[in-house]
């Protein structure tokens, strides 16, 4: 029988030629191509600097420090995300605080934003969920009036735009992830990317075990990271890169024809939203079941059987057990744990054909 696996990297010969040059040169790390990688992908997305590093949770990290946030601040965030987003609020001593979502966008509902600031509030973390960008108006607005920092996770939402602009150039930093799951690929990796010099010369010193960028092994001036992309990584990074906007459109054309198919259904599966403001980049495609008895885990058993793989998508962040510890709790981001509980993501990746899709939803049809 045939499998559909949630997520299937797309590599292509190039990608491999790409990676062989690295090997053959002898250069592993610290060669040539990760500078090569930060300097077209802020050319690509619109920055003026980015600076590559081991996976998106560590360019989160890094954000957060070189914004200053540390012990006892507080910082606003989704909780409908991976838990990454959250954790490195944790890494820095911060409290996340989470604000719940709008239904449709699985995103940072702005208006529940502002109730949430506290004397100890000191930034905001956006996170664009699925590729699909956060309201971005109404949070820089809210950051404005209250003097708040923003950080974007856009490692779901790379080459998405709100209102003609890219995700990850609106905050004090923006960051990517590379995660084969993700739209661009370099196994791990991740990226940060920001407008400020300074921004930019902190991270590339802490993700380089707290270096001076000129003195390189001379001087050690902070307490540093090694969080350094490799060499391979990168060069898979500029091959892939050069092909995003055929990888979006790609995207984009499976997810309309899922959409097409559902579409005629909408009154028991939620379809993906795109509000008009934005362009979605797809990072995966999500469903909703809209059956108030809907049984969710026998229509993924369903689905496996019939070589069809599914998954929740997503848990929120604040009912994992070991938030729960740190005193969150049931009921306190109601949106998003409805969410949560009703959310289903379907094979998603390049390769799957329209008789693919046909196949997955009729199967999806047939069990609700
Ligand atoms: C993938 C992802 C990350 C983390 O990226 P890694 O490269 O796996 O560390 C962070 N936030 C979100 C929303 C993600 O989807």
């Amino acid at each position: 029988m045939k499998q559909y696996p949630l997520a299937k990297p797309y590599i292509t010969s190039k990608d491999k030629r790409y990676v062989m040059k690295v090997l053959n040169s002898g250069y592993l790390s610290l060669g040539s191509q990760y500078g090569n990688f930060e300097r077209a992908f802020a050319k690509k997305i619109g920055s003026k600097y980015a600076c590559a590093v081991s996976n998106g949770t560590a360019g989160l990290h890094l954000a957060l420090l070189a914004a200053g946030i540390r012990d006892g601040d507080e910082v606003i965030t989704s909780p409908f995300s991976f838990v990454a987003s959250s954790n490195a609020i944790l890494y820095v001593g911060a409290k996340p605080v989470f604000a719940d979502i709008d239904p449709r966008t699985y995103n940072m509902d702005p208006g529940n934003i502002e109730e949430k600031i506290t004397k100890k509030t000191k930034a905001i973390l956006v996170v664009h969920i699925f590729g699909h960008p956060a309201e971005m108006t109404q949070i820089i607005k809210i950051a404005r009036k209250y003097n708040l920092k923003i950080i974007e996770d856009a490692c779901e939402s790379i080459g998405a735009t709100y209102r003609g602009r890219q995700v990850g150039t609106f905050g004090e930093s923006g960051v990517f992830s590379f995660y084969p799951n993700k739209q661009i690929i370099t196994g791990e990796g991740g990226m940060v990317v920001t407008n400020n010099k300074r921004i930019y010369d902190i991270c590339s010193s802490l993700a380089n075990q707290g270096r001076t960028p000129n003195m390189q092994w001379l001087d050690h001036r902070r307490l540093g990271y090694n969080y350094r992309m490799d060499e391979m990584s990168a060069a898979l990074g500029v091959a892939q890169l050069e092909r995003l906007e055929f990888i979006i459109k790609q995207r984009r054309k499976i997810a309309d024809f899922y959409t097409a198919q559902l579409k005629p259904h909408s009154d028991i599966i939620q379809i993906p939203y795109v509000d008009r403001l934005s362009t979605h980049s797809w990072f995966v495609y999500v469903i909703r079941l809209l059956r108030k008895n809907a049984n969710r885990e026998k229509i993924i058993e369903g689905l496996k059987a019939r070589g069809i793989a599914s998954k929740p998508y997503m848990p929120s962040i604040h009912l994992f057990s070991f938030y729960k510890k740190m005193g969150y709790k049931s009921g306190d981001s109601p949106v998003s744990e409805a969410a949560s509980a009703s959310t289903l993501a379907l094979p998603f990746y390049i390769g799957l054909t329209r008789e693919d899709i046909k196949y997955i939803v009729k199967s999806t049809l047939t069990l609700l």
